[in-house]
């Protein structure tokens, strides 16, 4: 198969659930064309929307959907995954000790040698020289307290943040389904 106009590859279906929401914000539910073209096929879902690009093969062609929905309501995960992007949001992209926007890197608050695990309760976002200054020390040693105890974040407390951050690229056509629910919920 052959796109027509864009490769294939860089038309990801945004996927929600059966209220139209999205399956999942963090990571953003998404699926290749050929995950979702299969899933049409099955009858899982159904296109609500579709990319200016089509594939075709000797016995058929077909427009990539951008925005597909599923026919069967899943219940949605109540807590994020933990991943270096959610981790930032949870903190707002701001060093937890010195509120720098700049050189994020991770923060063990207990450290790893002192049998700190990398857990949400445990890790923070901290810029390279304030890492650098506390180094193996805890808290207290290096005189340096995060701004807020890390916690576990449930999904609708990154939404909070999410809106002020959204991901690098957003079909225009994902727009309606992504944010317009955030003022009703906050
Ligand atoms: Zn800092």
């Amino acid at each position: 198969m052959q796109g027509e106009f864009a490769t294939p590859e860089g038309c990801p279906a945004l996927v929600l659930n059966a209220d139209f929401r999205p399956l999942s914000y963090y990571p953003l539910s998404l699926w290749s064309w050929q995950d979702a073209i299969k899933a049409v096929f099955l009858d899982r879902v159904n296109i609500v929307s579709n990319y200016d690009v089509a594939v075709h093969s000797p016995s058929f062609e077909m427009q990539l959907p951008s925005v597909v929905s599923l026919k069967t309501y899943l219940k949605p995960a109540q807590y994020p995954a933990f991943t270096r992007f959610n981790l930032f949001l949870r903190d707002s992209f701001l060093c937890q000790y010195c509120g720098d926007e700049h050189e994020l890197t991770f923060d063990h608050v207990i450290p790893r040698r002192l049998g700190g695990q990398t857990t949400w309760e445990n890790v923070i976002t901290a810029c390279a020289p304030c890492n650098l200054r506390k180094g193996g020390k805890l808290p207290k040693e290096a005189g340096m307290i995060p701004r807020q105890k890390p916690f576990r974040p449930t999904v609708n407390e990154l939404h909070k943040n999410g809106r002020r951050f959204p991901p690098n690229y957003l079909h225009e056509s994902w727009r309606d389904y992504l944010y317009w629910d955030s003022e009703l919920e906050a």
